[in-house]
């Protein structure tokens, strides 16, 4: 029984059916549905708290204020940081990584030339990285994967040398699911003094991530993909790192002091909150966290039971190749069909109101690599259940014995297909 599920009101307010069919929601990867906690910090802020913060002495602006930052305070804790002062606001992981990667100066170099990254990562973890070497005449290596996309690790581990001055990695890949083995990455960086970026986005939803063990200098997120409103992100820094850093943008709000030619800048965190912060989502984040933290043994056992449940039923479909790594995986089944592509089963199974993700993921070498254009993603949360398993199995078997039955009467028929 998932008693996490009615939590997400969503769930109560999509339960008209579409084509006779009620939703299925597989699409978590992508954006978690949010709790109700989370929606009422939301609203409850523009109902009755909304002032802005830092800014004001009266009391409305103060509460805020207060509300603000206690919610950094529980990210650190979240995070085990070793304080508030290392957890940065951005509008997400994308802003974030753009963040590091606009900012670092060449003295934070440590006279290395080559970014390390892996073949797993998403768009928004490579693409500030092609900046930066360009701006500093780097090259990029990247962690080599095997035909199914999982990490070659001890040839990723000879990639990291001397010449390494940074190195960023997913800790879960978002395309294939698999928790990636960035512990002795981190470590071997540490030994030639690299810095290490670590993309937790489809972490910290499924385990507890604790960055002090980790020992990473960056750590982020997007807090939508942990049931906390869009527009809102988190970098973690180690403080001297983050201080390290050049302001990203410049403005209000970040500044010590300001004449008319020349200005000077708070400390991290602050010095990169310039403007006013997603207030409402940031403390919606704190309430997203809140949950999180009160219910992740649950979390866990209903996501690995669903994910027993997903993967047995799926293997039994015969004509689909899954890909990654199911035995360390978030709960994601990323899988082609050889008889059916990716874009026509997914149009199948949406017409049966079923949510799931299309495509190459924002992981476009990943695909390449793997020699296909793309993949169907199934990604599960806590409020799934057993019976949305069994509609998309159905579905999907549905749809491959629809096509096989086609590509029969055609080849019966000597039409072509
Ligand atoms: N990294 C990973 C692994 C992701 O899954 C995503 C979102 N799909 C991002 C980065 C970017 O997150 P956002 O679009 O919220 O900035």
């Amino acid at each position: 029984m998932n008693t996490l599920r009615q939590h997400f009101p969503i769930f109560q307010h999509m339960d008209e059916n579409v084509h006779g069919y009620q939703w299925v929601y597989l699409d978590s990867s992508a954006t978690t549905q949010k709790p109700q906690n989370v929606i009422q910090a939301v609203n409850q802020f523009y109902l009755s708290g909304n002032a802005n913060v830092h800014r004001a002495s009266h009391d409305v602006a103060r509460k805020s204020t207060e509300a603000y930052e206690q919610a950094r305070k529980r990210v650190a804790a979240f995070l085990r940081a070793s304080s508030h002062e290392e957890i940065v606001w951005t509008k997400g992981a994308t802003e974030g990584m753009n963040l590091i990667a606009s900012s670092i100066t060449s003295d934070m170099l440590n006279g290395g030339k080559r970014i390390l990254i892996s073949a797993t990562e998403h768009h928004a973890n490579i693409v500030p990285w092609q900046r930066l070497a360009e701006r500093f005449g780097m090259s990029i290596d990247v962690i080599p994967v095997d035909e199914k996309g999982v990490w070659k690790l001890n040839d990723g581990l000879s990639l990291l040398g001397e010449n390494t001055a940074i190195v960023a990695l997913g800790h879960v890949s978002n395309a294939l699911g698999n928790i990636n083995p960035i512990s002795p990455f981190i470590d071997k960086a540490k030994e030639v003094g690299a810095l290490t970026i670590i993309d937790g986005c489809q972490a910290v939803a499924h385990f507890p991530v604790d960055v002090t063990a980790l020992d990473c200098d960056f750590y982020l997120f997007s807090g939508h993909k942990v049931f906390a409103p869009m527009g809102v992100g988190v970098l973690y820094g180690k403080a001297d790192v983050l201080n390290a850093l050049q302001p990203y943008q410049v403005g209000g709000e970040m500044i010590l002091d300001v004449e008319y030619t020349h200005s000077s800048y708070r400390d991290a965190p602050y010095k990169f909150e310039t403007g006013t912060p997603n207030v409402p989502a940031i403390l919606g984040l704190a309430e997203a966290i809140q949950f999180v933290q009160t219910h992740f043994d649950e979390i866990q056992r209903v996501e690995s039971e669903l994910y027993e449940y997903l993967l047995e039923s799926i293997s039994a479909i015969k004509g689909l190749e899954l890909w990654g790594d199911n035995t360390r995986s978030v709960g994601v089944v990323s899988f082609t069909s050889s008889t059916i592509n990716n874009q026509d089963l997914g149009i199948l199974l949406n017409e049966q109101n079923i949510a799931l993700r299309v495509g190459h993921h924002c992981a476009m070498p990943l695909m390449k690599t793997l020699g296909i254009s793309g993949t169907l993603r199934i990604s599960l949360s806590c409020y799934n259940t057993k019976d949305d398993i069994d509609r998309v199995i159905a579905a999907i078997s549905r749809a491959l014995s629809h096509e096989n039955d086609t590509m029969t009467m055609s080849v019966e028929s000597g039409s072509s297909i």
